[in-house]
């Protein structure tokens, strides 16, 4: 990415109707987080005038989140120029771990060219926007949008008031990026269609412990962040910053439910119930209080229109179970910097259509590991034999790259030789699950050709914002 300082005149302003000298701003972000905040780093890097305004103060928590940072996620930011921002802030994960009752695959991190990282969001947030606001961008905090000015059909600015009962005021820009998270304003003020959605009516509840030698000296804990699906549970254990560990716990509605009335001790018994989680436990205290959530929603949104654009959450939202939001949020933040520098009504259209090509199966594929269904016997045999197999390991290594589709993990004629080998030495239980994992399958094969060819016809300088119908 080039960052180096330039003039730049973003795109989706070449056809503006206003003259240059009326705008205030090239770019105004609303949401100043995972994605808005390496966003206005990069942009105000490149010499793009930035305003960045968020509703919360500035330097504030995000308790609603937890924080696995993917290996690709930490690429995303070495390439904006914010890897060692958030080295300093928590130790590197050995290892990355996804385990299914006793099977688990584990990305090796230490001693390879990856890196993962799990800090706190209280930590995260405010280090990512000091490093925006230290590079020069203009900030507003305690600032909401509330409403957009347009010229014809084009954004072309903002209606902002602050929370300190100010007069509301105007500020116009070429481009208008909403970075506003899940429920964005932005999104709902240009009508943005949603063309993909999903629920999981599941929820979990997680805290802080402090971390014991048994984290550091047990064989066991060769990883620095696991998640763990056991029986129709879920749970957690994300070494984060200063000597502590996130643990969670996830699991069907009633359940979560019913720790509602005392989440402490509940989650504490839930923990303790956890083959991984309950011996880190012992000795340990926690150290704030549970945050719980039940029910959320899943969806992909068309992601630019004339003078506007989302990214992070606004845009896609994915089930956090394996906690891919923050990377996406970051691989936005990268990609749209480098579209919004381009220039180019064509560098937008496909900051959009690459996002949604390259994002629909880890969409899928967090959906279903955040289902109950998911931990079926087919499951377990995938994470056996992808664990001792070099190959898929392999294949593995470059999904969690984002080089590799997860539909491309288990090659058709693979999977076969498996079973075969599953039914010789007498288990019959995989076959069971085939079918429903055939059907997902040939569902993400069908939409994937869709969004591929959404691109395919972007690329080919056809940029009507013609939305797929999934
Ligand atoms: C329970 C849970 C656990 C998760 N765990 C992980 C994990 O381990 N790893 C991972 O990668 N992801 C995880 N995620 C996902 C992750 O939290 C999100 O993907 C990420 O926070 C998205 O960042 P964002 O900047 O797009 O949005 P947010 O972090 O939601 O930030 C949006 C900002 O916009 C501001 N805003 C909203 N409306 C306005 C307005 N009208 N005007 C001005 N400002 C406004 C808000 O105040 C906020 O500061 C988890 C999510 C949940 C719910």
């Amino acid at each position: 990415m080039n960052t180096s300082k330039r003039s730049v005149v973003p795109p989706a302003v070449s056809g503006a109707r206003l003259p240059a000298g009326m705008y205030d701003a090239d770019v105004v972000i609303v949401g100043f987080r995972c994605a808005g905040a390496p966003l206005a780093y990069a942009l105000q890097r490149a010499g793009v005038k930035v305003l960045v305004v968020d509703k919360d103060p500035f330097f504030s928590d995000q308790p609603i989140s937890t924080h696995a940072i993917q290996p690709f996620g930490m690429k995303m930011l070495d390439q904006i120029g914010l890897g060692d921002v958030v080295r300093e802030l928590a130790p590197q994960n050995s290892a990355f771990r996804f385990q299914l009752e006793e099977e688990y695959i584990q990305m090796a991190i230490r001693g390879t060219e990856f890196d993962s990282r799990s800090p706190r969001r209280s930590k995260l947030d405010p280090a990512l926007q000091s490093a925006a606001l230290d590079a020069g961008v203009d900030g507003r905090e305690r600032t909401a949008v509330t409403g957009l000015l347009r010229d014809g059909d084009r954004v072309s600015g903002v209606r902002l008031s602050n929370g300190d009962g100010g007069r509301p005021y105007e500020v116009r820009a070429r481009v208008v990026v909403g970075a506003d998270g899940r429920n964005s304003t932005v999104a709902k003020l240009v009508d943005a269609p949603t063309y993909l959605e999903s629920v999981n009516n599941n929820g979990l509840y997680w805290s802080y412990f402090e971390e014991t030698p048994v984290f550091r000296e047990d064989p066991r804990y060769d990883w620095g962040a696991c998640i763990h699906v056991e029986g129709d549970e879920a749970r957690a254990v994300f070494q984060t910053d200063s000597n502590l560990l996130l643990m969670a716990s996830g699991g069907r509605p009633e359940m979560i439910r019913k720790m509602r009335g005392d989440p402490e001790s509940s989650l504490l018994d839930h923990l303790a119930r956890g083959r991984l989680t309950g011996p880190l436990l012992e000795g340990s205290r926690m150290v704030a209080k549970p945050i719980g959530l039940l029910s959320m929603r899943f969806f992909m949104k068309q992601g630019t229109g004339p003078g506007w654009a989302l990214a992070g959450d606004a845009g896609l939202h994915m089930d956090p179970t394996p906690g891919q939001g923050i990377t996406d949020a970051f691989r936005d933040a990268a990609y749209l910097a480098e579209a919004i520098v381009d220039g180019s009504e064509r560098a937008m259209a496909l900051y959009w259509r690459q996002r949604d090509a390259d994002s629909l199966g880890l969409y899928h594929f967090a959906g279903d590991m955040g289902s109950p269904e998911f931990n079926n016997p087919l499951n377990e045999m995938l994470f056996r034999r992808t664990r001792n197999s070099p190959a898929a390991m392999q294949r593995m290594t470059e999904m969690m790259d984002r080089r590799r589709r997860p539909i491309e993990m288990f090659p058709p004629l693979q999977m076969l030789s498996w079973l075969t080998r599953e039914t010789l030495a007498g288990n019959l239980a995989p076959w069971r699950a085939l079918p429903r994992t055939f059907r997902f399958g040939q569902m993400i094969e069908r939409q994937q050709k869709i969004l591929d060819r959404a691109l395919a016809t972007a690329e080919a300088g056809d940029l009507k914002p013609t939305l797929p119908i999934l």
